[in-house]
């Protein structure tokens, strides 16, 4: 008889998103007349940009003649693509990392969801508390989290991190021993970013500890503020303990178009074995590569005009995170995030739980925004709001938001 993987049915039933739709429809169809405001779900707004497009534009027509068609393309990417994120995302911040330590994917959520295949079922797993909800639930899957206590609405074997304002948004080092360590910065969901001190503390530990960081630079391209790390490999001895997740999802507009990246460093090494090669193992087995056209449309994000071209779309959603903070701020609420991230992470006003505030918003505001209880039993007492709305938009929110205040 075949049987399933048991795991899947451990899983807390509602995905906090569908949570969300359900409520706001269910609004919806009560108030008809209502017009809502997303600022919940983080998915991007702005189009692709002229630079991209046109990259892409001739990826099609050469796919259209024999002499410039391709079938399956390398497993982990195009040189072209590889040697421009060696050369501008790292070179470019005096960070050595060869085009054969990248590993070109269809996206972050894959790397971060599938890197666990790499690993041992018995590692023990440290997460940050709250955070994306993909490190949690991948690591369930495969048996690594023990069972969810649905009182904690936590994991038995996971560690949570407590990542919050008490401790300026940087988790403190685990009291239980952790193989694999997730950090997320620029964070999603509280929108802080780690210093150089900070992550140094981290890399040490992990390098004592001989344990893994898998670090999810999702955000890089927010941080504006300037001396803060943008990839784990300015910080000393990352080489041997670290993994690093890129997209270009928001860098550039493609949640919709698929393309991100991992990096993994000739110096990692465990038991004797490379994981560079055994990351290029699995994905040889399990991935066929990203699509030639997508990926010549991400590398023209490292041409200057579509540098250039990015850069205003980020500094568009990262105008849009100021006005979020500091109408909110202006509401008497405290608000962290906003200024090397697209997200908002605001404290409920008075104790207030996340899905009350939430629901006060979505009644009284009209706006959906998420529940910061969704991304980890710390979370609670937050809401996240994303800066990926229209501008107009996001301006009548935070108006909305402020009279009901
Ligand atoms: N990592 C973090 C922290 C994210 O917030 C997201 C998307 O929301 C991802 C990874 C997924 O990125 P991608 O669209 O490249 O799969």
């Amino acid at each position: 008889m075949a049987k399933i993987n048991e795991n899947f049915e451990k899983l807390p039933g509602s995905y906090l998103f569908a949570e969300i739709s359900r409520r706001t429809e269910a609004y919806q169809q009560a108030h008809p007349e209502a017009k809502l405001i997303k600022l919940g779900i983080g998915d991007v707004t702005q189009p692709l940009v002229p630079a991209v497009v046109a990259a892409m534009h001739e990826a099609v027509d050469e796919q259209a003649s024999a002499a410039g068609f391709k079938g399956y393309g390398p497993y982990e990417g195009y040189d072209f693509l590889r040697e421009a994120i060696a050369e501008h995302d790292f070179a470019a911040r005096g960070v050595d990392i060869a085009p054969d330590e990248i590993f070109v994917s269809d996206g972050a959520k894959s790397d971060c969801g599938n890197i666990g295949d790499i690993f041992a079922r018995e590692n023990r797993v440290a997460v940050c508390d709250p955070v994306y909800p993909v490190y949690v639930d991948s690591n369930a899957i495969e048996g690594r989290a023990g069972e969810y206590d649905v009182d904690a609405e936590a994991w038995t074997d996971i560690t949570y991190m407590p990542t919050t304002a008490e401790n300026g948004f940087c988790p403190a080092l685990p009291d239980a021993a952790a193989d694999l360590i997730y950090l997320c910065s620029p964070n999603n969901p509280t929108g802080t970013a780690l210093t150089a001190e900070q992550l140094k503390r981290w890399v040490d530990y992990a390098n004592d500890n001989d344990a893994i960081i898998l670090f999810d630079a999702a955000y890089e391209r927010f941080i504006t503020e300037e001396g803060l790390p943008h990839t784990i490999y300015e910080i000393p001895g990352a080489k041997t303990c670290a993994i690093e997740f890129r997209s270009f999802s928001k860098t550039a507009g493609f949640t919709g178009m698929r393309c991100g990246y991992t990096v993994i460093p000739h110096e990692l090494v465990r038991q004797g074995q490379s994981l560079n090669a055994l990351w290029m193992r699995r994905q040889s087995t399990k991935f066929n590569g990203a699509s030639y056209i997508i990926q010549k449309g991400a590398a023209a994000i490292y041409t200057p005009e579509g540098a250039a071209q990015v850069r205003a779309i980020i500094d568009f959603y990262l105008r849009n995170a100021r006005i979020i903070k500091e109408g909110l701020e202006a509401a008497g609420l405290t608000v962290y995030g906003a200024v090397n991230s697209p997200y908002v992470w605001c404290r409920t006003p008075e104790g207030m739980g996340s899905w009350d505030f939430f629901n006060k918003l979505l009644e009284e505001a009209n706006v959906i925004t998420t529940p910061g209880a969704g991304f980890g039993p710390a979370g609670e007492g937050y809401i996240r709001l994303t800066a990926f709305g229209e501008a107009e938009a996001t301006r009548e929110a935070v108006e909305r938001i402020k009279a009901i205040l």
